[in-house]
């Protein structure tokens, strides 16, 4: 299975490859949109698509309560429920689980007992669940359960989240799958180098079609994160694809993809959306600034996405200013498109061999426009 992954090019740490799913070819670096309640927030998979998205991610968490695994299976899994062909990764809730601290009631070794920020009701998550959960979503990709610790625990409680981890993913491991479904372990460990050693060739043993590296960007400092992502990155198996989880700030994911990460996922797209701020290769711009008012000129000069390719700044923060409906949209669209195009010009980069000095010259941009 380990022929799922090939590495085209290498540059430093960085890699270009590309990952082959039942739903298609991953093209990596990959940025994955969000969309944890099966839909990235206002954007059509069509439109998804046509933004350059190969893969998105969906929440074993949310769907398993609503609408329910079951009845998604019963609509033909998750790729026809929400209308999109191509790759999906359903994370399995293991995130949600823990880093929502106080619905947490209980772990034991066997699962974790929590309630459901649905209705507050008791629930319980095992890595059998999980694993069924995701094979009846029919995901391409399914993460085991993990136990991903806030940055402030302490170091008793990071080890026990290491050993649980690794015994979970154990469990997980030879579970019945989905038809083509890739299995990616979480190796745990915080900023601890050597809990993340031992949570690593624990699972590395236990020989994963890929590697997530987990419980990173929780709450601590960026340099240290970075310096560990270097270490946790270098002790995963070279030809397999491995996954930052939960970075998708323009500065962040060039840092990951310099340390030899492939795949990460984050909700800032939409989310800076939603506060009305475009992310643009001079850095971010927050439309609600009176700046923009007679600013007729796109989002980002150069991008060809929907809102750039037809409308000026002072139109989209009037939309924003009126909290219009398309206002949203279209800065969605733009800031998906935005860090799609950022990893593919960074996998350009790679494949040149130049990716370092493309990096630098980014970011020098990026925040040049903030000062
Ligand atoms: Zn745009």
């Amino acid at each position: 299975m380990s022929d799922s992954f090939t590495v085209t090019a290498r540059d430093g740490a960085a890699r270009a490859g590309v990952l082959h799913t039942a739903h298609g070819e991953v093209r990596t670096p990959a940025f994955m949109p969000v969309g944890t309640k099966a839909t990235v927030k206002s954007v059509d998979p069509d439109e998804l698509r046509a933004l350059g998205a190969d893969i998105v991610l969906g929440n074993a968490y949310h769907l398993h309560f609503r609408p329910g695994e079951e009845l998604v299976a019963e609509l033909g899994g998750l790729h026809a429920f929400m209308g999109w062909d191509g790759a999906i990764l359903t994370d399995s809730g293991g995130f949600q689980v823990f880093s929502l601290r106080d619905t947490l009631l209980a772990t034991d070794d066997d699962g974790v007992t929590f309630r459901s920020v649905y209705d507050g009701s008791p629930e319980r998550f095992t890595p059998e669940l999980a694993a069924r959960v995701q094979e009846l979503l029919g995901s391409d990709i399914a993460m085991c359960l993990d136990i991903c610790s806030p940055a402030d625990v302490s170091r008793a409680e990071l080890e026990e989240a290491v050993r649980r981890t690794t015994a979970w993913a154990e469990r997980q491991r030879d579970l019945t799958r989905a038809p083509g479904q890739l299995r990616f372990a979480i190796t745990q460990g915080g900023l601890d180098a050597e809990l993340r050693r031992r949570s690593s060739e624990e699972l590395v043993a236990l020989d994963f079609d890929g590697y997530a590296i987990g419980g990173l960007s929780v709450g601590e400092h960026r340099e240290p994160m970075f310096e560990a992502t270097t270490g946790a990155a270098a002790l995963l198996p070279e030809e397999k694809p491995r996954y930052f989880m939960g970075i998708g700030d323009p500065e962040g994911v060039l840092e990951v993809i310099a340390r030899g990460v492939d795949m990460f996922d984050c909700v800032l797209p939409t989310r800076t959306a939603r506060t009305g701020s475009a992310l643009t290769r001079e850095g971010r711009l927050n439309l609600r600034n009176a700046r923009f008012a007679r600013d007729d000129r796109p989002l980002d000069e150069g991008c060809a996405c929907p809102a750039c390719s037809r409308f000026s700044r002072a139109y989209v923060r009037h939309l924003v200013n009126q909290q219009e409906i398309l206002g949203l949209r279209l800065l969605s669209l733009h800031n998906l498109r935005f860090l799609l195009d950022l990893v593919a010009a960074a996998r350009r980069a790679i494949e040149r061999g130049e990716f370092l000095s493309w990096k630098d010259e980014a970011l020098r941009r990026a925040k040049g426009a903030n000062d």
